[in-house]
Order: C-alpha cells, then structure tokens, then sequence
C-alpha cells in the first residue's frame, strides 16, 4: 500500500503584483489585523515609541489575541495614508503574506474570489510553488 501525494491546485505557480489600490487595508467592512508581540515591538521600534504606547494607541484586543485598530469613520486601517502602510517595513505576517493565505490558496475557487477585492491578483510576476510556500511560511 503506497502513500497518495495530492498535487496542490497551485503547483504551477501563481501570478500576483501589488497595484497599491489599498483595496485589503480598507473598510468599510470591520476587520482584524493580527498581531505577535515580536511585531508590536517591531512598530514600536520603527515609530520610536514604547510598547505600551503602540498598544495605546493602534491596538485592541480581541479575546486573547491582539488587532491593529481602525479608523473609526471608514474602517480603513489605522496605519493606511494615502492608499500606503505608514508602517510598510515592519506590517505585520498577515499583510506580508497576502494574498497567499491559507484561506485563500485552500481551492482555486477561493482564489478567484480573492480576486474580487484584490486586482494585483492573477496579474504581474509569477510566483513558484516553492516561493508561495516560502512565503506562507
Ligand atoms: S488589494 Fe491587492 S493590489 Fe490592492 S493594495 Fe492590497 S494587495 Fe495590493
Ligand atoms: S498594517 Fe499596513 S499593510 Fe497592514 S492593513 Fe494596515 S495599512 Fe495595510
């Protein structure tokens, strides 16, 4: 009796390039960006504040993890400005590592949904299957 080796949908490869429409750090729906306490620090560093005060004032806790804020009257994320990460260097894994999400790499219908919201998908550079998995970490 041999093992079955499924071939992930993406085994080719997928293409995405960013558009900067800052379509993924927009309302106006709710939403979560989660962060570790290695990336709190992260933004504290590059802001030249402390912890406490980046805790203060970008974050909420969300039972036991904890999430960037929003603008209260658009949703958007509260480090978006003028469609760009105020803190791009240091945005957290789950921005890093969009689109390639487990959410989203689940099926290939889950991928053209994503497309919905984010036409930097299916266009520019192809990504390998190694990279995207690199990427997913
Ligand atoms: S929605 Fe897609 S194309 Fe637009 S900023 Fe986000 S990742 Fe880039
Ligand atoms: S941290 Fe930056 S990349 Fe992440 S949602 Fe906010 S503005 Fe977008």
């Amino acid at each position: 009796m041999g093992f079955e080796t499924k071939t992930p949908w993406y085994f080719e490869g997928l293409r995405f390039h960013c558009r900067k429409c800052g379509n993924c750090c927009c309302g106006p729906r709710e939403g979560y960006v989660w962060l570790t306490q290695i990336e709190i620090e992260s933004i504290a560093d590059t802001l030249k504040i402390s912890v406490k005060q980046v805790m203060q004032k970008y974050c909420r806790r969300v039972g036991d993890r904890i999430s960037l804020i929003e603008r209260y009257d658009n949703k958007n994320c509260i480090f978006l400005r003028d469609n760009c990460c105020a803190i791009y260097d240091v945005r957290p894994k789950q921005c890093r590592t969009w689109p390639f999400w487990i959410s989203s790499l689940s099926t290939n219908d889950a991928w053209e949904k994503a497309t919905e919201n984010c036409p930097g998908i299916n266009n520019g550079c192809l990504y390998s299957f190694e990279e995207i998995q690199k990427i997913m970490g």
